[in-house]
Order: C-alpha cells, then structure tokens, then sequence
C-alpha cells in the first residue's frame, strides 16, 4: 500500500518503488491534490432501485455446461441467477476463450473467472491456473470463494502473498496446486528463488487490473505474463479499462472477447453526504458523536497514512469504541484478523488505508466514512463502493474542514 508520502511525490521519470521496496515505472497521470477535489461531488442522494431494473441472464447456473459437482457447489452458496458479467463471460471462458472483463465492483466478476476455471481443472487435471491481484487481502478473499466452489474435490491451491511465511507457501506449492492466487512482488520472489514455475501455468487471471496498474505493479505484471505456457487462457478483469490496460490485455491475449456491463454506478445505491467540522470543533469529537447514532452499525473510516490510521484506531479503542484497523504497517496476520472480525461482526469499526477499499467484499457495511479526503475522485468511488452492496443501500459520509 501507498501512503500518501510514497504516492505520486516521486521524482523523476516516473520510476518509483512498489510496496516491496522495488522500483516500477508509473506509467499513471499525475493525481490531482486533495484540495483540487470539489465538496459537492461527495452529495448525492441514493437512488431507490426499482424493479424495472432487474436484470433477466440469458443462462441460468443449471443451463452451463459445468461440472454437477461445482453447480451443487454453487447453488450451496446461495447463487441462483448468474450476475450480468457472469452471464456475459462465463460460456465464452467455457469455450477457452479469451475474455476482457469489465464490470463495477461488487458485481462477482469473482465467480465469471473462478467457476468455468475450476470446471476446467476438475476436467482436466493438468489444467493450472495463475491468478495474479493487487493485494494480500484480495487474494485470500479469492481463494475462500475458490475453496467454497470446489469443495470435496480435492483440489489444491496455493496462496502467494507478502507478509506470510514462505515456509507454508512452499508447502503448497509443493503439492502441485491446480490454482495458485499471488501478489505480484511474492510471485516473483518465488520464481527467483526456483519454487515457481510459471512454464507449467497454462491460465491466467489479472483481477483487479486497474488497481495493480494504480499500485506500480505493470512491469511485475508483464514479467508474469511473459513466463507462462502458451497456448494459455488469458483473463482479465477490471472495473475500469484505461488505455494502458486495453493495450496490455491486447498484447497478451489471444484475439479477446471484450465483456463490458454499463450497470449503474455502485455509487448510486450510496447515500452521500459531507460532514463539516467546524473550526472550533474538534474532529474526532464529531466522529465519537456520529458513531454514537445507532444506525452506524457496521462502519468502515477511511484515513490517508498507516499512522493516521492506526492513531484513530488506538483513539476510538480509548474511547470504548469496538474498532480495529488494517493498513500496510501491520503483519498479515494482524491484517487478516481484523478483517475476519469485521467481517463477522466482531467489529463493529474498521479503520482502513485505501488498501480496503478496491475489491474487498465485506457484507453490510452500513456507513463509508471518510475522516480523511481520498487522493481523487476515482478513489472516493472506489472507497464509498464498500457499501450498497448487492443493490443494498449504504451511506457515505465525508469529512470536509
Ligand atoms: P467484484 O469482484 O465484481 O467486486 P465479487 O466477486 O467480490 O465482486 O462479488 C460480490 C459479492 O456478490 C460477493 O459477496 C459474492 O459472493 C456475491 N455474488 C457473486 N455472484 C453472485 C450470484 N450469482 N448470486 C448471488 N451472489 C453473488
Ligand atoms: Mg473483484
């Protein structure tokens, strides 16, 4: 994760550091300070969902030629009717087609890739599968969904991450996954140290492609890509499509099916609204007043530094407030912990970096609050997406001084 000091405030030619400390090329325009950001893009009023916005899927999961196995899966986890981008994508991944992917978050562009490639590997099970994302939190949110589609088949997979223990990853990876699901920085290590063999990997999956071009990763990615077996199935998926990704995903995929779902902004399901602090208030008294309403059950509070972040965490605990944070000071573990507990409803505040705020999926977040103005507009979205989900209401609340 970026903080806002390693972010955009390089010098030079565009070369920076990634989050492990090696140098990229940023290829990404030039962020607009937070000062440049207009207040009354963070008003809008929730629009209600109506019926005649329900959308009819041409397949149902029943009618796609999957496995009986993975289908009963499926339907275990409650899904009944495919997702646009799933009804869009899965039967041209079926047919080992390329596919470009590109749906709002919180659409399951998850399952669109995971459940024909599972179908794939339970065919055949020399079929392996790289799925490459921007952070450790995504990729374990990736491999539970893996997990949940293809229990009781005896399918391994390996989960690449910074911050974990190699010792247990090598463990894994010895077994001969079928699916293994990394951070770029890990992947790489790995295959410089020889435990990784990118030849034998005939799949690939770039998830979250606009955010790991957003975090420096591109050359990391296209080092990746070009290790790989070929013939290969080449997925990418993405909420955005900028430029540099569609000429990425040009480059390495072999005659792509473009899927686009124009589906109304996440944002619309979002009740938004500013918060002044006036001058002679004082911040986190404003915010110990908000929490205190009992509609705030399930809060995420965006700050802008892992200090910042874990100040106000260490504050609102003080103040008898049941919250945790996540941010790139802390261990795995730490970050993978609080998580949990937000998730199940341990924790009723979690405090974040923006690190949380592309791609997680964390059930009923009642309230997005930003204490701290995010970089840019596209991170607000992005951020304020972590609630009104699956066409639930949410509420977003940003600070403004
Ligand atoms: P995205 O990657 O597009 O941001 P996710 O794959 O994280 O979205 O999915 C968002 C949520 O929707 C998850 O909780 C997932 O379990 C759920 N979901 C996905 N597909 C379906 C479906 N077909 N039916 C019901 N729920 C679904
Ligand atoms: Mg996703």
């Amino acid at each position: 994760m970026f903080s806002r000091n390693s972010r955009g405030r390089t010098p030079g030619r565009g070369v920076g550091a990634n989050r492990f400390g090696r140098p990229t090329f940023r290829t990404k325009r030039k962020r607009p300070a937070a000062q440049e950001l207009d207040f009354t893009q963070f008003v809008k009023k929730a629009i209600q969902t109506t019926e005649t916005e329900v959308f009819n899927p041409k397949h149902r999961f029943a009618d796609f030629e999957m496995h009986s196995k993975l289908k009963a899966n499926v339907a275990a986890c409650g899904y009944i009717h495919p997702t646009p981008i799933q009804d869009g994508a899965i039967p041209h991944i079926l047919e080992s087609r390329d596919v470009i992917g590109v749906a709002n978050t919180g659409t399951g562009k998850t399952a669109a890739f995971l459940l024909p490639l599972i179908h794939k590997t339970f065919k055949h099970r020399t079929e392996k599968v790289l799925i490459v994302v921007p952070t450790r939190e995504l990729a374990l949110q990736i491999e539970e969904e893996l997990r949940k589609f293809s229990a009781g088949s005896g399918l391994h997979s390996a989960l690449c991450i910074g911050g974990a223990h190699m010792g247990n990853q090598l463990k894994s990876l010895s077994r001969n996954p079928s699916f293994v699901i990394g951070t770029p920085g890990r992947l790489k290590d790995l295959i410089e140290r020889g435990k990784l063999h990118l030849a034998e990997f005939n799949n690939v999956v770039l998830d979250e492609v606009d955010r790991m071009l957003d975090m420096g990763f591109i050359q990391d990615i296209k080092y990746l890509v070009a290790l790989l077996k070929t013939p290969r199935q080449s997925l990418f998926f993405s909420a955005t499509m900028p430029r540099e990704i569609a000429e990425l995903a040009k480059k390495f995929a072999n005659d792509p099916v473009t899927i686009t779902i124009k589906s109304r902004a996440t944002a619309e399901n979002v009740d938004q609204d500013i918060v002044r602090v006036m001058p002679r208030e004082e911040k986190i008294e404003v915010l110990h007043n908000l929490l205190l309403q009992p509609a705030l059950h399930k809060v995420l509070i965006f700050g802008r530094t892992k200090h910042g972040v874990e100040k106000l965490a260490h504050r609102l605990v003080e103040r008898g407030f049941s919250a945790d944070s996540i941010h790139g000071d802390k261990s795995q573990a730490q970050r993978a912990r609080a998580l949990r507990r937000f998730k199940n409803d341990e924790l009723a505040i979690l405090v974040a970096t923006d690190v949380a705020a592309r791609g997680l999926d964390i059930p009923d977040v009642t309230h997005v609050i930003n204490y701290e103005l995010p970089e840019n507009y596209e991170d607000y979205i992005h951020r304020i997406g972590r609630t009104g989900r699956a066409s639930k209401k949410g509420t977003a609340l940003t600070f403004v001084d």
